[in-house]
């Protein structure tokens, strides 16, 4: 007896010795990390369609672009977990690059073994006021306990607060589910605009009840940020950059720096809207939008391409005056319809299309 007890205290003793040497947590520690220099992945779509029935209505002036632009509940989580069986893991946006002399440099990750890393983004997370009501939840909050949930002023299933009606929640639940999907506590990417506020808080210079959305606004921002949520601009005002003139985007990234910034803090992300990009003319000079992104603080650009690119662009100036651009993979009921060869080693289209809900059949080329 006195024996088995000497053993157990022994056990307990290099356990916690263990535990203590173990840098930062011990799962990184048992965890074999790899050194990974091969692609990574970067899926993004926008807010989902919470409730289907609403959406694809016939006398909603939005369901055409919810149906073009944005997936449904059931699809967003067979996106997920097709990506799970494949092997992918969540990494952040903000751990795949590095800065050095103020540039953007890809660098070689570390990751459990055999995974393979991917970048999920999500854009227009703000939740128009014209939109309200038509097919997706109205905002994100904080429920009583604190925890993340969203909340729908007239939910069709009369359930005003939900865990299952947006990515944020769902994407958190599998992770608990399935914790190797995610490598130091990456969750997504949310690019803001500002024109109409963040998250379902009107917190634009003419938003109504403005202080008070900020302070709720600010509060979710944080819990976000703990979660392991990361943020990037998304312009304010979701212009197309090439057709607006050079004072009109100007003014855009000084109402992004006076009205989101001190929301979300500093980010050196840039997603363009509608992945249309400006960075140089047709003399090989930098553009005067590009260097203003520049001197805000942008680092890494994102854009919009099926195709796998991350790298330096545009290929057309010199090579020291490149930066750092990385196209994401759409993910929207136009693109599952597609039924893209490059989607193949993420998911099934087809599978995971949401036949059911969707008025628009799926289609093979
Ligand atoms: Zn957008």
């Amino acid at each position: 007896m006195r024996l088995k007890n000497s053993f157990l205290l022994i056990l307990i003793l290099f356990v916690s010795i263990l535990t203590t040497l173990a840098p930062n947590n011990f799962t990184v520690f048992a965890n074999d990390l790899v050194k990974y220099d091969g692609e990574i992945a970067h899926l993004f779509t926008h807010c989902l369609i919470a409730y289907p029935d609403l959406a694809f209505k016939q006398d909603n002036f939005m369901r055409n672009d919810y149906d073009k632009d944005c997936l449904t509940t059931s699809e967003f989580k067979g996106i997920l977990a097709g990506l799970y069986q494949n092997d992918y893991v969540l990494v952040k946006a903000s751990e795949v690059y590095d800065i050095k002399n103020d540039r953007a440099y890809k660098k070689t990750l570390l990751l459990p073994k055999g995974k393979k890393p991917l970048i999920l983004s999500f854009d227009d997370v703000n939740y128009d006021t014209k939109k309200l009501g038509r097919g997706m939840v109205d905002k994100i909050i904080l429920d009583e306990t604190g925890n993340l949930a969203t909340y729908t002023k007239n939910a069709p299933d009369k359930q005003n607060i939900s865990y299952d009606k947006e990515f944020i929640n769902i994407l958190s639940n599998f992770i608990k589910k399935h914790p190797s999907f995610s490598f130091n506590n990456a969750k997504g990417l949310l690019c803001l605009t500002g024109y109409d506020g963040i998250l379902g808080y009107r917190t634009n210079l003419t938003g109504i009840n403005r202080e008070s959305e900020i302070i709720k606004a600010t509060k979710i921002v944080q819990k976000l940020k703990e979660e392991g949520w990361e943020f990037a601009s998304h312009s304010y005002g979701h212009y197309h950059m090439k057709n607006i003139s050079n004072e009109l985007f100007k003014r855009e990234i000084e109402r992004w720096q006076q009205e989101v910034e001190p929301l979300i803090g500093k980010t050196e992300i840039y997603v363009y809207p509608y992945g249309e990009y400006e960075i140089a003319d047709a003399q090989k000079q930098k553009t005067y939008k590009h260097n203003l992104l520049e001197e805000a603080g942008f680092k890494l650009y994102c854009g919009v391409g099926k195709k796998y690119f991350f790298g330096y662009a545009p290929f057309n100036i010199d090579k020291k005056n490149r930066v750092l651009f990385m196209d994401r993979n759409p993910l929207d009921g136009y693109n599952l319809r597609k039924d893209h060869i490059e989607y193949v080693k993420y998911f099934n289209s087809y599978e995971i299309y949401d036949h059911k809900n969707r008025k628009v059949p799926f289609y093979k080329k």
